[in-house]
């Protein structure tokens, strides 16, 4: 079993992006990648929307984003993931293999799957004439008919793609309206060899050892189509959630739910991409994703790691819990974090900068450094402020509010009592 710091499960656009900002900040990060590093473009011919480049294809966008990551130290080793369940602050990454890692934080961007036609033939035609990726399959039906089912962007990207090989290619759609960018239809439906053919539903996919036909249902008439590749693009089935022992809040359809940091509702994980409920499934949105994502999962370990020193004795489970609450606020040098008197409300730890406690004629009591912590006197007496704490340097604090903190401290006697020692010889220092 390897410890990690994070994981990244999918090694997708969103999975490569997150990779590529792990590696760059040093974080002790591994990517997991179940079939080949590129994801869903990989089975894409041409991506004419990533901004910078005016059109390229899908699987050399998907190695250069590889390479890009590789480049500056991302570990990737292609090993499917097969569940995740969480054991007080960590995370356990169970893979297919049977073997188990840990890590504070987890990146989801496995995207998701093809949703089936669910009509006779369909499995039993699968990889003979029956195709859920034109990229992959298209060149084994030059010179024939062919039929694409679907009326978005990938049915009619694919379509293009198929107008190389078919002799003829039937694009079937249940409605008259296509869901396409106008850009794609305009191209697709230009095409002598395209024939439309709505509103109309397939009932079955038929032939002899290789697809021959298709039977759609058109005005209430059934109608059978010459065809020998069916090739299907009528949604997308997210699969995230499948990874998770426990209960991952979800969407109607599936997709994983998060705020706008990208976590969902299980502290330490986050999701990024097409297996996240969001509008877009593009490249560009899963990128975004997944710098947001890593982004804040880096802070969250950091903030954890902290958490552990401060409170080593209390419940993990808690802390993970508590950490995703907490706050970090920067000071600049002179400026008082808290003030004799004021209210006890906050604990505080020093994640970076230096921070002095003065008495009231300012001679310094004591200087916090990193992971130094003040605050709990009057949390844990129900007392008022009783010293100053400045910012020496540019400091940045961890900022966690009385609920938080309480609810760590009572999380384990032990860890009350240690804290409640310290308070005492603090005060003692303070001359309280
Ligand atoms: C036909 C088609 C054409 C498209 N054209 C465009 C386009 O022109 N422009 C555009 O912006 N977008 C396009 N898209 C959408 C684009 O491909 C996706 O939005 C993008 O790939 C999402 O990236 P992702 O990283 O979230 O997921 P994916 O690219 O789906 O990557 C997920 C990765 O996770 C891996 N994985 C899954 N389960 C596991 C597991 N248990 N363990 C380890 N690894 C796992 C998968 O093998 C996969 O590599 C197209 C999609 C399709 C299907």
């Amino acid at each position: 079993m390897a410890h990690f710091d994070l994981v990244i499960i999918g090694g997708g656009p969103a999975g490569l992006t997150a990779g590529l900002y792990a590696a760059r900040a040093n974080m002790n990060a591994i990517l997991f990648e179940s079939k080949g590093v590129g994801g869903e473009i990989l089975n894409t011919d041409l991506i004419e929307d990533w901004p910078g480049e005016q059109s390229i294809t899908g699987r050399a966008l998907a190695e250069k984003m590889a390479e890009h990551a590789e480049r500056f130290g991302l570990k990737i080793e292609l090993k499917a993931v097969d569940k995740i369940r969480s054991e007080g602050d960590r995370k356990i990454i169970r893979m297919a293999d049977g073997t188990e890692h840990t890590a504070y934080a987890v990146i989801v961007t496995v995207g998701g799957e093809p949703i089936k036609l669910g009509v006779p033939g369909e499995e039993k035609f699968h990889g003979r004439g029956v195709s859920y990726c034109a990229v992959c399959d298209g060149a084994f039906f030059k010179g024939l008919d062919l039929a694409v089912i679907g009326g978005g962007d990938s049915a009619f990207q694919e379509g293009l793609f198929l107008t190389r090989f078919a002799k003829k290619l039937h694009v079937v759609h249940r409605r008259n309206e296509y869901r396409a960018q106008a850009i794609l239809q305009d191209r697709l439906l230009g095409m002598e060899k395209v024939k439309t053919v709505t509103p109309a539903h397939v009932k079955e996919i038929g032939g002899d050892a290789d697809v021959k036909w298709i039977d759609i249902e058109r005005n209430g008439k059934v109608e059978r189509i010459p065809v020998e590749g069916v090739f299907i693009f009528v949604g997308f089935k997210p699969v995230g959630r499948h990874l998770f022992e426990e209960h991952i809040d979800h969407d109607d359809n599936g997709y994983l739910i998060t705020d706008q940091y990208m976590r969902t509702n299980i502290p330490g994980v986050y999701a990024a991409g097409d297996t996240r409920a969001q509008l877009a499934k593009q490249i560009t949105t899963a990128v975004g994703d997944a710098t947001t994502a890593v982004l804040h999962a880096e802070r969250y370990i950091e903030e954890l790691k902290h958490a552990e020193k401060t409170f080593p004795k209390a419940e993990p489970r808690v802390l993970a819990e508590e950490t995703e609450r907490v706050r970090t606020i920067r000071y600049v040098p002179g400026e008082t974090i808290i003030k004799k008197g004021d209210v006890s409300d906050r604990f505080f730890i020093v994640l970076h900068g230096e921070a002095v406690a003065v008495r009231d004629d300012g001679t310094v009591v004591t200087t916090l450094e990193n992971g130094d912590h003040f605050g709990e006197i009057g949390l844990l007496k129900g007392t008022a402020r009783s010293a100053t704490v400045k910012a020496k340097t540019d400091t940045e604090v961890l900022v966690m509010d009385r609920a938080s903190f309480e609810r760590i401290v009572t999380s384990s006697a032990a860890a009350r009592s240690d804290l409640e020692a310290e308070a005492n010889e603090r005060m003692k220092a303070l001359q309280l």
